[in-house]
């Protein structure tokens, strides 16, 4: 044996061992306490903080649980009011969109929540080969789609973790008349150092890990078998992954499991860790919440069910809390809630959804039970576009962020207002004007095309400049413009 192989070793231990520590950032004593003392919002405390947030410079754990603990309709009003004008102010009227990309649903750990779990029998297990995934990228291509967000279970066939970043390189092999995918994201298990660093070198965009729930109880009672159990190896897992080189990482909570208020202020102790390690937090957060799954009695029955005015006052309380980090809504909500929260706060969506390996290729089996958990939006792709541009919001398709390198702190620092004005709105329509000229339905083509000569007439200086060239460059013929 060598001295690199000894090398190699002492790296993974010394990584094994820090990464094995309890997570001293999250401290259930500070969170309980500052709980306690904000249980009753106080009107005066409440529009204090209210108008600090309009500052857009985020809070901290003591007015988010002072705003979390509000219960009259006219505060409430208030919440919504000033996330809308943050969310305006920041993001505008843009909306991205996204689909996932479900390729295995194997998997050998045993969360109660969840269909994909190792001993459910329910339904039927496949790992998509690369053909297949090559199929579904093609289908999802042919729809419009510019990204994905690859998802799996912890469990991989014979190939091991690099069945991962073969699906990956398969993705961005996929090239058709009208495109390509432009950025895939990915949704998997906590990887170690080298693999994280494998993973960067696929050309990923975000890498996204829910830890689930951040009460350690809790998560001992819904995590009952596999490698997912260990609380620890989860909790660390963002840090591994900056660490390796991975600006862009994606947090969240899978709301239901505990009381809610304590999981939005742990989840801002785990931002504030990043941001205090690594310079700048998570690049997005996601907000699922629990929903049936086959052959699971805890997702039709949540421990700690969140009402829909909960779950509005949590996407409107986080986008004040992180102005600049972007807010993931998922199809597993309805249309109409989906809707709402547009403007308290989120800023991407997903559109035309399954979470069935090999779900786009064989979607007349809308009700497949091997999908992960049951869908609350089944509309199609051209549908909630033409329904999001109704409503005024653009759907953006761009990806130029990431391809120009403005990730981690670079983006934090184009987040900023008046520079997101600039880049984002121009891209947004060029990448919508794309859309409308090669996928849309000719109906949802009439409202997009409004709705673009509308916005930029009411945009001003270099970012209309800017909106004007690119997407007259879209309707000359040339695809992929960014600014
Ligand atoms: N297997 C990996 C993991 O657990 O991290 C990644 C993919 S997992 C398929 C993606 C996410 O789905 C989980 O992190 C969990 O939050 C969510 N999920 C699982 N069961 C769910 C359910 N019944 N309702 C809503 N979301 C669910
Ligand atoms: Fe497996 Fe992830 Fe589902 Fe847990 S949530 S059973 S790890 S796929």
């Amino acid at each position: 044996m060598n001295d690199s192989y000894f090398l190699s070793l002492q790296l993974k231990l010394k990584s094994f061992a820090m990464y094995n520590v309890p997570a001293n950032f999250i401290n259930d004593q500070e969170i309980w306490n500052i709980i306690e003392t904000h249980k009753i919002a106080d009107k005066v405390q409440v529009k204090e903080v209210l108008s600090k947030a309009r500052e857009m410079k985020g809070l901290d754990l003591n007015d988010v649980a002072l705003l979390a603990g509000i219960s009259d309709p006219e505060l409430l009003a208030e919440l919504f009011e000033s996330a809308n004008f943050v969310k305006d102010t920041i993001y505008g009227k843009r909306l991205v969109l996204f689909a996932p990309l479900y390729i295995s649903n194997l998997c050998s750990n045993e969360c109660l929540y969840c269909a994909f779990r190792a001993t459910n029998k329910g339904i039927v297990r496949n790992a998509l080969t690369q053909e297949q995934i090559a199929r579904e990228v093609e289908i999802l291509i042919g729809k419009g789609h510019k990204r994905i967000l690859l998802v799996a279970g912890e469990s991989y066939p014979i190939q091991g973790f690099q069945y991962v970043l073969d699906s990956i390189k398969t993705i961005y092999r996929v090239k058709s008349e009208h495109g390509e995918i432009r950025r895939v994201n990915v949704n998997i298990a906590p990887l170690t150092d080298t693999e994280f660093i494998a993973l960067k070198n696929e050309g990923i965009g975000t890498y996204q890990l829910f830890q689930e729930t951040y009460h350690r109880e809790t998560y001992k009672q819904v995590h009952v078998g596999g490698k997912k159990r260990d609380y620890n190896w989860r909790i660390w897992a963002l840090h591994r992954a900056m660490k390796a080189g991975i600006d862009d990482v994606g947090i969240g909570v899978l709301f239901g499991l505990f009381d809610f208020r304590y999981e939005i202020m742990a989840l801002m102790q785990h931002i504030r860790e990043l941001e205090n390690v690594f310079g700048v937090g998570p690049h997005t957060i996601s907000v699922p919440r629990l929903e049936p799954a086959t052959g699971s009695n805890l997702a039709t029955h949540p421990p700690f069910p969140v009402s829909d005015t909960d779950f509005r006052k949590i996407v409107a309380l986080l986008r004040l809390a992180v102005p600049y980090t972007g807010i993931i809504m998922s199809t597993r909500e309805t249309a109409q809630l989906r809707r709402e929260t547009f403007a308290l706060g989120v800023s991407q969506i997903s559109a035309g959804s399954r979470t069935n390996p090999g779900g786009y290729e064989h979607e007349e089996d809308e009700d497949d039970p091997s999908g992960q958990f049951s869908l609350g939006d089944h509309r199609p792709l051209d549908e909630v576009i033409r329904d999001v541009a109704s409503m005024g919001y653009i759907p953006s398709f761009c990806t130029a962020c990431y391809r120009l390198g403005r990730t981690g702190h670079d983006f934090m620092d184009l987040a900023k207002p008046g520079d997101i004005k600039l880049h984002c709105a121009p891209n947004a329509l060029s990448s919508f004007k794309e859309y409308l000229l090669n996928f849309a339905s000719s109906e949802t083509k009439i409202i997009g095309e409004k709705l673009i000569i509308d916005t930029i007439s009411q945009m001003e200086g270099l970012a209309r400049q800017r909106a004007e060239k690119l997407v007259k460059r879209v309707a000359a013929g040339r695809d992929d413009v960014y600014c």
